[in-house]
């Protein structure tokens, strides 16, 4: 029988190996793996809390930042480590990497009201911009689309310049730390294996895809570089300024979130305490000693509790989240403060410095006829991955201009997304329901794709200049803050998106597009009506009115002298009282922000530790022992 079933398994096995490229077999081995995707998880039971519990740190959010760093801080096996989090367990709609758009706007997204300048974003219905934010274990790494970028080396160094300490070379130590990178193209290159690890908790994959989305991959990249921009092995290696396949922080069919990859491995520490559905509303501070002591929380039985921190608390509570709860307990501008009547603990730029990656959209209609429709009938066949052919480059542009941006950063990050015909509908939806954009601009849009295929063309300003503020709109903690992106107030970070707007709609002169007769869609832009189309002026309209954000809000509470954490983002005139998440960002990396910032939860666990040695040797010996026997509660 044994023998049998060895045999069976070998047949099978290489029957595998030999029609590996049969597609029903890759779809079938697809779904296997999404079926390890939706059985149960295995997230962390919730800790039941009591008023007046206490614990060495409170880490406030189990966001990108918040589950990293309260995962290594519990390593310390004597250290009573308690994580926070307003939302529950991640859905399965998380899990599976490709159906993020199910959680936009719902009970997993915080989809604050973000709000665009009077005369910015004619194009959205209520002058607000889609900015979401995961409300669920992991947070924002549970919802966002998982493309896996850390930034160029020269942002670090610039990071250094406010905050010591922060220097490429030491972020890429952290960035392997956090890393498991599982693309051998990667791996077996050594000029490349060296930016890169195989032993950290976070999967990185670029897995191959079908046959057909790997020609649009061709196609694209292929054009792209005919325009300049070089063809790379990957964008997070040695040189980035080119184009890839994205790397994306998933694997094996599940998302690599901080959830996934740091709270479900070690929750059963015994000294990790992890409570969901536990809404901080207050962080307390001795106003003699100007010590934080303890959070207020509202449980999800409706209970309001005190808890107390011996050490530190720590607000991980995202870039709108963590200024909104700093402001709630004191910590902010006095001109905000004071007219809600906030006792004002410490006169910080709490809120201030806000900026964001904003993006642009170009839509370049392609191939005609119904027989690309094909592409989106892969679709399903692709659900363990990202859905559609996403391509992805940095660049920098030429101009005078551009001097006043660095010398070797890039200045753009483009996305491509290529949708065959008949997706009007999907696009529409995306437009009208995710984008909230209005309707005559959602509808030229996907009318554009009817019978051809489009590609959507996403032009990302890595650095702008422009900055917003996140203001308290009252006193009440429930209420949503008052956050105002400030899109293209510094009108330098205009003149740069028009100057790369017209850089790109150049790819309909490349080969692949010349052949199948490509042209940019020419889209009903509202608040741009008589203007001649293809001028700078009409740019400009075009880039103002139809802006979008690529969800990057950071540096609501940066690191520096004159910010509001110092290099290891302790509170300025606060002690024990830390912020670690994407708000203490001095400036925005070249690139997505999820990988930065679990990197800054990986530094700050090793600052912490490094700050309290002499502690951990102290409670290593007697003392805890009866410090752990005078607690009852655990
Ligand atoms: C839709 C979307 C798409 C994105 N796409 C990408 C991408 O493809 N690649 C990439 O690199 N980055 C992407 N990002 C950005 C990236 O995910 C974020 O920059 C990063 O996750 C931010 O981490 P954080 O720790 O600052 O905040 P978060 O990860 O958002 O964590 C904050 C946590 O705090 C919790 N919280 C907030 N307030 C309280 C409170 N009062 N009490 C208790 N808990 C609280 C929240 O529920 C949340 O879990 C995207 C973001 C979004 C929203």
């Amino acid at each position: 029988m044994m023998l049998n079933l060895s045999a069976f398994a070998n047949k099978f096995l290489g029957f595998v190996q030999k029609e590996r490229d049969n597609p029903w077999l890759k779809w079938a081995l697809r779904l296997l793996s999404l079926s390890s995707a939706i059985s149960p998880a295995g997230w962390p039971d919730s800790f039941p809390l009591k008023d007046g519990y206490k614990f060495d740190f409170i880490v406030i959010g189990a966001g990108s930042g918040g589950a990293t760093v309260a995962t290594r801080l519990s390593e310390v096996p004597h250290w009573k480590v308690l994580l926070l989090e307003a939302g529950g367990d991640p859905p399965p709609a998380s899990v599976i990497p490709s159906l993020f758009g199910a959680l936009v706007h719902s009970k997993y997204d915080w989809d604050y009201p973000v709000e665009l300048d009077p005369g910015t974003g004619q194009n959205h219905a209520d002058g607000k911009v889609y900015v979401g934010g995961g409300k669920m274990l992991g947070g924002s790494s549970s919802s966002n689309l998982q493309v896996y970028a850390r930034g160029a080396p020269e942002d670090f160094d610039q990071w250094n310049e406010v905050a010591p300490g922060w220097g490429w070379d030491t972020v890429l130590h952290y960035y392997k730390k956090l890393e498991h990178m599982t693309d051998y193209s990667v791996l077996q290159n050594p000029y490349n294996a060296y930016y890169h690890s195989t032993s950290g908790p976070v999967a990185v994959s670029r897995p191959t895809a079908n046959a057909y989305y790997e020609k649009v991959h061709e196609q694209v990249l292929g054009s792209w570089e005919e325009m300049g921009i070089k063809r790379l092995l990957e964008i997070n290696g040695p040189e980035m300024l080119g184009g890839s396949r994205s790397h994306f922080t998933f694997a094996n069919g599940r998302r690599s979130s901080t959830a996934e990859e740091y709270l479900r491995p070690n929750k059963d520490r015994p000294n990790f305490y992890i409570t969901k559905y536990a809404r901080v509303t207050k962080v307390l501070i001795d106003s003699m000693t100007l010590r934080a002591y303890g959070v207020r929380v509202l449980l999800e039985t409706g209970d309001m509790i005190t808890l107390y921190a011996n050490i530190e608390v720590i607000v991980s509570a995202g870039t709108i989240g963590t200024p909104k709860l700093l402001m709630l307990s004191g910590i902010g501008p006095r001109e905000v403060l004071e007219p809600l009547n906030i006792n004002t603990m410490a006169d910080l730029p709490v809120g201030k410095n806000l900026q964001d990656h904003l993006m642009v959209t170009l839509v370049i209609k392609g191939q005609k006829g119904f027989q690309t429709a094909v592409q989106n009938l892969l679709i399903p066949t692709e659900l363990d991955a990202f859905p559609i052919p996403l391509q992805a480059a940095f660049f920098r542009l030429n101009s005078s201009l551009s001097k006043h941006y660095g010398s070797t950063r890039p200045h753009i990050q483009l996305f491509n997304n290529r949708l065959g015909a008949t997706a009007a509908p999907a696009i529409l939806f995306g437009c009208r329901a995710t984008a909230n954009l209005v309707r005559e601009y959602c509808y030229s849009m996907s009318e554009a794709n009817v019978y051809r295929e489009v590609d959507l063309l996403s032009l990302i300003l890595l650095h702008p200049k422009s900055r917003g503020q996140v203001r308290l709109r009252s006193s009440n903690p429930f209420d949503d803050p008052l956050t105002e992106i400030g899109y293209f107030r510094n009108m330098k970070d205009l003149a740069l998106m028009v100057e790369a707007i017209k850089f790109m709609v150049k790819v309909t002169e490349t080969s692949y597009y010349r052949k199948v007769g490509g042209e940019v869609a020419r889209l009903a832009v509202r608040g741009c009506e008589g203007l001649v189309y293809g001028t700078d002026e009409y740019w400009a309209c075009y880039a103002v009115n139809t802006v979008n954000s690529l969800a990057h809000p950071v540096g609501t509470c940066t690191m520096g002298r004159d910010g509001v954490v110092d290099e290891r983002l302790r509170v300025h005139s606060i002690k024990g009282l830390r912020v670690v998440d994407a708000s203490v960002m001095p400036v925005s990396p070249s690139g997505n922000t999820n990988a930065p910032t679990m990197m800054i939860g990986e530094k700050a666990a090793d600052m912490i530790k490094e700050d309290y040695t002499e502690r951990i040797d102290h409670m290593n010996n007697e003392n805890v022992r009866e410090f752990s026997q005078n607690d009852d509660y655990y």
